[in-house]
């Protein structure tokens, strides 16, 4: 668990209309990055600079992008490395994928595209969950670029 001051955010749901509000990090939160469960949208906090995983993470998708010389732009290789990194997470309780950047749930229909969102302007420091790497440490050093490599390279062809 990591103490951490969270944006409230004031959602419309895509498919059922409902408003509703959820915190997540804002584009201010420099370093720091929240993820969502897939499944049922549980949230984690990721601190980038505190998570020694995140630097072996960044530093892997430098090798693999220079060895593929490739020199994607910042926009496309930060969401990049965060796809990578999400793969180096433990899946979450319910058993599905966290994704860096997800949307909550509807907490009325369980849909997770809102179709509005906004930053309400307040902000709550909240006790989060973070991701666990117990799989991510049971790999090799070569498995561990061999991921890095496929999901960089599948978040660049998207
Ligand atoms: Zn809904």
């Amino acid at each position: 668990m990591a103490e951490s001051s969270f944006c409230v955010f004031r959602y419309n749901c895509g498919r059922c209309g409902e408003t509703f509000t959820d915190i997540t990090k804002g584009d201010e939160a420099y370093g720091e990055l929240a993820a969502r469960s897939a499944g049922t949208g549980q949230l984690v906090y990721i601190n980038t600079f505190a998570d020694p995983v995140f630097s072996e993470l960044s530093e892997l998708g430098r090798l693999v992008l220079a060895e593929a010389h490739l020199s994607p732009p910042d926009h496309r290789r930060g969401p990049a490395i965060q796809h990578a990194y999400a793969a180096a997470c433990d899946l979450s309780g319910d058993g599905t994928i966290f994704q860096v950047g997800a949307h909550p749930h509807c907490p009325a229909c369980g849909n997770d595209w809102p179709s509005a969102w906004e930053h309400t302007g307040e902000h709550l420091t909240c006790d989060i969950p973070e991701p666990s790497h117990g799989r991510w440490r049971s790999l090799t050093p070569e498995q561990r670029k061999a991921l890095v490599r496929k999901h960089v390279m599948n978040s660049l062809s998207d």
